[in-house]
């Protein structure tokens, strides 16, 4: 163990997965080459390419209308490919406007069609998750950001709708059971619960395509992709490689469930010693905490920069909030270990006593 790594993404990854990956950068699977050597439709990488697919549809329990895709551009843009691909120039999208994600998100949609904001926590600095609105019974989906990786906010329920439903799932995908049948979109950056930054997972349902009039280009078709069994062109081979060992991962330690057991203990242990601990503050409404991301401050901030120093001495990294939010955020993704969070506790203590 190095350090105790809070950052928000890229974030902390599996150890094993790590020594892999290193392995196979210098020689895969003992071909004498690196996986960086060979091409991506030898029958070695396809190979990678399908095991990581089936896994996430097997780890999220996919039926079968999904397809499950590795894209480039990052969940920035599937901002613009989701709209683009769903949402005709007539149409109608429905978001919920959750924070700065969601509204990266709304204003890439407004290229394509009309967007109606059903809700928005803006009002109160996205302390919250909206729980008031109404869809408009026309729209061709309504999208929402399941996990506000800024605020630290996390939807606790799907929302029940007629409409298909889209989700920006990048911080707190495969982190809890839900049923992803509920949606007709998901995409998620890898770099948080997936492995690394340079692949995109989006899981699209068949059923979804081809309502739209307008010409989308070969690279940003979703349709294309599905054909081409996500190798339209160069996919970025190392990330899909190091997103198919975290899923590996993820399976030995007994799915989605298991370890959303262990992120349920890691928050609870978390948010108890800011609830208990005089000098710190949750910043959102309790029951809307994120367990991906937990937001806190100091009521005399003055103490936040002594704070940090001293957690930087005890190998606690990457626990500075987000500029829009102050204080910390506390990043608590699937490969964290429990221990990191024990460690992160006892610094808490350690620093009030001190501080008493
Ligand atoms: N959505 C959410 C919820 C995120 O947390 C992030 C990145 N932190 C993004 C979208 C943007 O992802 P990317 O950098 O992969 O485009």
């Amino acid at each position: 163990m190095k350090v105790h790594n809070f950052n928000a993404g890229p974030s902390v990854l599996p150890n094993e997965v790590l020594y892999k990956a290193s392995k196979a950068l210098i020689d895969f699977e003992g071909s004498g080459m690196s996986i960086l050597e060979i091409g991506h439709r030898t029958a070695p990488f396809i190979a990678v390419m399908e095991e990581a697919r089936s896994l996430v549809k097997e780890l999220m329990q996919l039926d079968d209308d999904f397809e499950v895709l590795y894209l480039q551009g990052g969940a920035t843009m599937q901002f613009m490919q989701v709209p683009m691909n769903l949402l005709d120039n007539s149409g109608t999208a429905a978001y919920v406007d959750t924070g700065v994600w969601s509204n990266k998100a709304i204003k890439e949609a407004k290229l394509f069609g009309y967007v109606d904001v059903v809700a928005s926590s803006k009002e109160s600095n996205y302390n919250h998750i909206p729980k008031q609105f109404t869809i408009p019974p026309q729209a061709s989906y309504l999208h929402i950001t399941t996990n506000n990786t800024i605020y630290g906010t996390q939807w606790q329920m799907t929302p029940v709708t007629d409409v298909p439903l889209i989700a920006d799932m990048s911080s707190d995908i495969m982190s809890r059971s839900m049923d992803f049948n509920k949606y007709s979109l998901i995409y998620a950056g890898a770099q948080k619960n997936m492995g690394a930054a340079g692949a995109t997972m989006v899981a699209i349902r068949k059923s979804m395509l081809g309502k739209v009039t307008r010409k989308i280009p070969s690279i940003l078709d979703y349709k294309n992709h599905i054909e081409n069994g996500s190798m339209l062109n160069t996919p970025p081979v190392f990330a899909v490689y190091i997103s198919m060992l975290t899923l590996r991962w993820l399976k030995e330690q007994g799915g989605v469930s298991a370890i959303e057991q262990l992120n349920d203990k890691k928050a609870a242990l978390l948010y108890d010693e800011i609830d208990h601990n005089p000098l710190f503050r949750g910043t959102v409404v309790k029951e809307d905490r994120s367990k991906m991301n937990a937001c806190f401050v100091m009521d005399k901030p003055e103490m936040e920069e002594e704070f940090l120093k001293f957690c930087k001495k005890e190998d606690i990294v990457g626990i500075k909030g987000h500029r829009l939010s102050g204080g910390f955020r506390v990043s608590m993704y699937n490969a964290l270990p429990y221990e990191s969070v024990e460690v992160m506790v006892e610094a808490m203590k350690y620093f009030s006593l001190k501080k008493a």
